[in-house]
């Protein structure tokens, strides 16, 4: 493999983002690593001082995604949606990278702040805010939001009356999401007018559109109707004799992999078909789990064991009450290994071939903390890891403290691994 110059200097520029401070990348990049050398490494360099559970945040993922976003989405400026994951390594990483920031409350903005990133560089993308938010946000420069409702325009008239407004819609058809987000936000497309007027009325200036398809799973050919029904607004709000709108935001629901490729034909088609005679169109988009969701490992270590016939029961020391929540939906599919470290500094085995159907429980007293059943796994002792890919999204952000049980959200470690399809290109 060839080194990547130009990629380390980013790296390098990436980690001096201020997110990093006071933390060490824990892998170098001449090493050919993969995510599992990473975790092995990590457990057997100071197994006394690994706190279980734990994350690596894998900056390799994001930087390619990121490329992979400019690839096929030249025209979209990516917002990301802090919700989804506000890991403030990850938030750096993002920032550095030329990331613009979905913000729906204070404390996101303020991690976003917090890292030099500059306001304008923020949406307020919560369509009902609190007064005292709303305030908040006048303070510190956060000058465009959405709304949904005339009850919005009205707090934010009186609280920040020089704000921007776009206008979130509900998308038509069903995209067939686990997570519709059409059920509380979004105006119909009968209440576009007098949301519109009510705004301007107010004095205030609506500049643009936006929608959410709905998360996980939402067909891609949902982005065309809904840029469809942006574009109506637009021209609804010329038909009423308003200043021209500018923004056309196209929201989440974007995964990676190759349904990203298909949204992103759907995309560009819409936006061309639809918005051709735009000349200052200015297109967002807010992607949340597709930069979260693969940038992330858990590591978890078996605390418990009991052998009931055939079946094998454990217990892991983060469960659904903290990062593992997604798994009990049966849209995500676990990926999940196993790590067993003996007494030798280098054996990490798992010879055994023969498996078991196992139960893996989270660590709360709650029987409904769950985290796998009917899961074939090699038999596992005491002490030995699961290791869990694919928990960047939704993951963390939805942990709780529940039985007094950290998840490993506090616990993350920085790591850069040699995978990469942007080296690829390159060689
Ligand atoms: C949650 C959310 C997103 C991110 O959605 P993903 O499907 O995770 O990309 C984007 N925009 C808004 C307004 C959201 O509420």
């Amino acid at each position: 493999m060839p080194t990547l110059v130009a990629e380390e200097s980013q790296i390098t520029n990436i980690f001096s983002a201020s997110g990093f401070k006071g933390k060490k990348l824990v892998t170098t990049l001449s090493s050919e690593a993969t995510i599992s050398d990473i975790i092995q490494s990590i457990i057997k360099t100071k197994p006394s001082e690994i706190d279980s559970p734990f994350s690596v945040l894998d900056l390799r993922v994001v930087i390619d995604l990121m490329n992979k976003w400019t690839m096929n989405l030249p025209t979209v400026k990516p917002f990301y949606a802090v919700k989804c994951n506000p890991n403030i390594s990850l938030l750096g990483a993002l920032a550095s990278l030329g990331a613009n920031f979905d913000c729906a409350s204070p404390v996101e903005i303020e991690s976003v702040l917090s890292l030099g990133v500059s306001p304008d560089r923020i949406i307020y993308a919560n369509p009902c805010k609190s007064e005292s938010h709303i305030k908040y946000a006048a303070s510190v420069g956060v000058n465009v939001t959405t709304f949904d409702s005339v009850g919005e325009v009205e707090k934010i008239k009186m609280w920040h009356p020089n704000c921007e407004l776009v206008l979130r819609i509900k998308p038509e058809e069903d995209s067939g999401a686990r997570f519709s987000l059409g059920l509380k936000f979004g105006a119909l497309r009968n209440e576009v007018p007098e949301l519109l007027k009510a705004a301007d009325d107010a004095g205030l200036k609506v500049t643009g559109v936006s929608f959410h398809i709905g998360s996980a799973g939402a067909s891609t050919q949902a982005y065309r109707g809904a840029i469809l029904l942006a574009k109506t607004v637009f021209e609804t709000a010329s038909n009423l004799g308003m200043p021209k709108m500018k923004i056309l935001n196209i929201g989440g629901g974007f995964t990676p992999g190759s349904k990203f490729d298909e949204a992103s034909l759907n995309i560009n088609e819409a936006i061309k078909s639809y918005f051709e005679n735009e000349e200052d169109l200015v297109v967002i988009g807010e992607p949340g789990t597709y930069f979260a969701e693969t940038a992330f490992t858990l590591a978890t270590k078996v605390i418990g064991k009991r052998v009931r016939d055939e079946l094998r029961e454990y217990w892991i020391d983060d469960g659904i009450y903290g990062t593992l929540s997604t798994v009990v939906y049966d849209y995500f599919i676990v990926t999940c290994s196993t790590l067993r470290f003996g007494s030798k500094p280098d054996e990490v085995t798992y010879k055994d071939t023969k498996t078991y159907p196992s139960t893996v429980f989270g660590p709360t007293c709650d029987s409904t903390d769950t985290v796998l059943k009917e899961y074939s796994l090699p038999e596992l002792e005491m002490n030995d890891w699961l290791v869990f890919s694919n928990m960047g999204a939704y993951t963390s952000s939805l942990g709780t403290n529940f039985n007094g049980f950290s998840s490993s959200a506090k616990n993350v470690y920085i790591a850069c691994s040699s995978l990469s399809y942007g080296a690829e290109n390159k060689s």
